[in-house]
């Protein structure tokens, strides 16, 4: 299982990362993740974003298509004001 933390996506995001909205209908948490976002390139910030997380796998490695397992291989993220899982509206507060 991946290794990859809060950190790591803060600094491959190059975003600071407030509170995290850990959802149980999300069946790919290790893919998908939400969070608050605090800071931009150093701009306070208040919204929601839905990040999307490819790391690769041994067999990536294995394959030539990465040097290392969980070496990011994609991510993006999209703004939200809902969870696409649960439909919970984040907090704007
Ligand atoms: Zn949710």
């Amino acid at each position: 299982m991946s290794n990859f933390t809060k950190q790591d996506l803060e600094r491959e995001s190059q975003s600071e990362l407030g509170q995290g909205h850990m959802c149980t209908n999300n069946i790919h948490p290790h893919h998908l993740k939400i969070y608050r976002i605090k800071k931009i390139d150093g701009k306070a910030q208040q919204h929601w974003e839905l990040f999307s997380l490819w790391l690769a796998t041994a067999e990536d490695v294995a394959n030539g298509d990465a040097e290392r397992e969980d070496e990011v291989l994609n991510l993006s993220s999209i703004e939200i004001e809902f969870c696409p899982f649960c439909g919970t509206q984040l907090s704007q507060s």
